[in-house]
């Protein structure tokens, strides 16, 4: 099979003419040896000119992730699903804080992120969708749902008074393209109460009754929070726009983006749900637009990025910026933090060195100013005397979605406690 080496860092399978009568927009990739899947953006691609039986391709960061040979691999393809929001997600939180887990009845099933336009969440003791102009909300889209099950799911809900429609909507997962996808959601006629975009645990995140949640943009996420923390990612989006030329040979750092919004979410549980980092986490791929580098001048993209950053970190009295990106797997360290010789902390070591002891608690082999001491993003925003910035350099295997929520939690923790002892 060729390489479409284009997409071989991304959760992307590239299929040929075979599929061109589907409509397909996600795939479930499973190891039928292990049992282990992962989903994946469908690319059609004009490149594939054999009638060969298998005219698809799995993307090596998918053969990676799963630790598994081409041959073992089994594919289903999804064009639609069930958008659920509120109680029958997984985990979801109030708009007054309470964090609760959902109805379970969904759990085996596959999901997505993905967001409904035009239609608002309006929260009064039970969560409901009610049709509203320019509003957006944020849910879970169930793939490959039985039918027995939905109508079990129809019945409960029909009967409790929700209409069901139909309706696009968008996945927001960090993929190569922006998949859509036909979602069949509950909703309601009129309901008044306090509206909240999602109730997604890790997307809304509540501190004595202030809501905070992510701004989903073309080409970068952010949030505000309500904390000196401000986590960036400049490399782990995997977002190529048709339009946009590409240079070739050029990975993400992959899971990256992924990995930081775990950071956040953890950060806010350890805290106590009292903590809420700000975060600017990039979707355009570094392929597009290297955002670690200057060129203000030149690119909007990496001028709104920066300005984002910037405008964050100006409203903050003191701000510790932690700019994550993925090496390669290297034998003598799993983690490298830069600072410029520490430059970039204004000669506050100690914050850098209470890190690198909680990492090196939880099993990380850890050092400082090596070989990646820092790059644009911690010299340029550093250069305000009230951002303390560090560069962090995690390897492959750590950011491995099998090993992705624990290098989150030692992240979490190491970032959380130096910036309690050190920096409030
Ligand atoms: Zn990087």
């Amino acid at each position: 099979m060729k390489s479409e080496s284009i997409l071989a860092d991304s959760p992307a399978i590239v299929v040929g003419k075979r599929f061109s009568d589907f409509h397909g927009k996600l795939a479930l990739v499973r190891c039928g040896k292990t049992g282990r899947s992962i989903i994946a953006a469908v690319v059609m691609s004009n490149s594939f000119n054999r009638s060969s039986e298998e005219e698809y391709e799995v993307s090596r960061y998918i053969l990676r992730e799963l630790e598994c040979d081409q041959r073992d691999i089994e594919i289903e393809l999804f064009s639609d699903g069930l958008f659920v929001y509120g109680t029958l997600l997984p985990k979801y939180i109030t708009p007054y804080g309470a964090v609760h887990k959902g109805w379970g009845g969904l759990s085996m099933y596959p999901w997505v992120r993905t967001v409904v336009q035009d239609f608002k969440l309006v929260y009064s003791g039970l969560p409901y969708a009610v049709r509203s102009e320019s509003s957006h909300l944020l849910g879970v889209t169930y793939l490959g749902i039985s039918d027995s099950l939905e109508r079990h799911i129809d019945s409960v809900e029909i009967g409790a008074g929700y209409i069901k429609v139909e309706v696009e909507g968008q996945v927001v997962e960090n993929f190569p393209i922006k998949p859509t996808l036909m979602v069949r959601m509950y909703t309601c006629e009129d309901a008044k109460g306090v509206c909240v975009p999602s109730m997604l645990f890790g997307e809304l995140f509540v501190v004595d009754n202030r809501r905070f949640s992510y701004h989903i943009d073309e080409y970068f996420d952010f949030l505000i929070g309500n904390s000196g923390i401000l986590i960036t990612v400049p490399h782990g989006g995997f977002y190529r726009p048709k339009n946009m030329k590409v240079k070739s040979g050029v990975e993400a750092d992959e899971n990256t983006f992924e990995l930081a919004k775990l950071v956040v979410e953890k950060i806010y549980e350890l805290s106590g749900y009292r903590i809420v980092p700000n975060a600017v986490l990039a979707r355009i791929h570094r392929s597009i637009v290297d955002l670690n580098q200057d060129s203000l001048g030149t690119n909007s993209i990496v001028r709104d990025y920066h300005e984002t950053i910037e405008l964050i970190a100006s409203r903050l009295r003191k701000v510790f910026l932690v700019d994550i990106h993925g090496m390669a797997s290297r034998p003598e360290w799993d983690i490298e933090i830069g600072t410029r010789y520490g430059r970039t902390v204004h000669g506050n070591i100690e914050i850098v060195a209470n890190m690198r002891d909680t990492l090196r608690r939880y099993g990380f082999k850890v050092v400082m100013d090596e070989e990646f001491i820092g790059g644009f993003t911690i010299n340029k925003h550093s250069a305000n005397k009230n951002v303390y910035a560090i560069q962090i350099e995690i390897n492959r295997e750590s950011r491995m979605l099998k090993n992705i929520d624990r290098t989150a939690k030692a992240l979490a923790e190491s970032i959380l406690t130096s910036y309690l002892t050190h920096m409030r």
